[in-house]
């Protein structure tokens, strides 16, 4: 392994603070654009070892909770925020709960929205051929997983494929200062728990317990539930439309990422904004999505095309009648 220099180092630090940070007299060589950057990827790795401190801090039930609903919440936000509106826009909403959608986006901990959402369409775009930044066909299982968003080709947002949203500074702003929102989010848990610890000694919730379940447990779990759509939907599961890629739809997967499962549902029609297809195909987002919409907070959510019921186009027909 290369040995990195000081200077580049430091980049890299200066890379968690501010993700568009960049030193003109170090540009990393071509030859190194796909290398892991270990120093930029190291909040990454110590959040994963982070998750061993569940056996230090211990556990409270509100410590779980507070786990399993943050996962939940910042699952809705990745799929019904970050992909299907901000990389598919399939629905509509105002500048300003554009923005506080964002904001919820960001506390995933998966980078900022205009970045998620360039290499997502860069993903369809390419879709398991030699330019699609994470296909397990072409480039393996780990690379597809996490590999490709370490390597330091895909830290940089290419603003020119996702000019409709970068005409919004707040949302630019969002985008290059993406650790502000975790950091807040980590910083309001640590304090809640801390207080509780005082204000209610009978929960046996700490600070760091808070901390350690709510954020640093909570965002890893979610990550390799988020990836695993990058990672397994491309290889495990049935495939209902040929798609030309190795999508497929996979029930689990659709229950733990909360619709995204319908993998290969999204590839063949990837403008709508619901993914599961059937009454069976359960797409949580899709129903959080609806419920939004009789508020008025949302709206112009884009149908399944009746094309997708159609015989034909079915690798394997379903039953028409069951169809919604
Ligand atoms: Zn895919
Ligand atoms: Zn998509």
């Amino acid at each position: 392994m290369k040995r990195p220099h000081l200077s580049k180092i430091v980049t890299s630090f200066v890379q968690w603070f501010d993700a568009e940070y960049v030193d003109p007299n170090n540009a990393t060589p071509v030859g190194d654009l796909d290398r892991i950057n270990w120093v930029r990827c190291l909040p990454f790795v110590i959040l994963h070892l982070g998750c061993l401190a569940v056996f230090w801090v211990g556990w409270s039930w509100l410590a779980v909770q507070t786990a399993l609903a943050l996962y939940v919440v910042r699952m809705f936000a990745i799929t019904g925020i970050y992909h299907r509106y901000f990389s598919h826009r399939t629905f509509r909403t105002s500048r300003w709960a554009q923005f506080a959608f964002a904001i919820l986006g960001a506390s995933s901990v998966q980078r900022g929205p205009l970045w998620w959402a360039v290499n997502h369409r860069n993903h369809h775009r390419y879709s398991d051929t030699a330019a699609d930044p994470h296909s397990p066909v072409l480039h393996g299982f780990w690379r597809s997983h996490a590999g490709w968003f370490m390597s330091t080709r895909h830290y940089k947002t290419d603003y020119r494929r996702i000019s409709d949203f970068a005409r919004f500074p707040e949302l630019v702003w969002l985008n290059r200062f993406d650790k502000a929102v975790p950091a807040a989010l980590a910083v309001a848990l640590y304090l809640s728990g801390f207080w509780l610890e005082r204000a209610a000694p009978s929960l046996g919730v700490t600070g760091l317990q808070l901390f350690v379940w709510g954020f640093v447990l909570s965002t890893t779990v979610l990550f390799h539930a988020t990836a695993s759509i990058n990672s397994v939907a491309h290889l495990i599961g049935r495939r209902r439309y040929d798609t030309g890629d190795d999508s497929r739809n996979n029930f689990l997967l659709a229950l733990l990422t909360l619709g995204e499962g319908w993998h290969n549902n999204h590839h063949q029609h990837m403008a709508c904004t619901r993914q599961g297809f059937y009454w069976w195909e359960i797409d949580l987002t899709y129903y959080g999505l609806k419920l939004l919409s009789w508020t008025g907070l949302i709206w112009d959510l884009k149908p399944v095309p009746a094309k997708a019921y159609d015989p034909a186009e079915q690798l394997r027909s379903e039953p028409m009648a069951s169809a919604l």
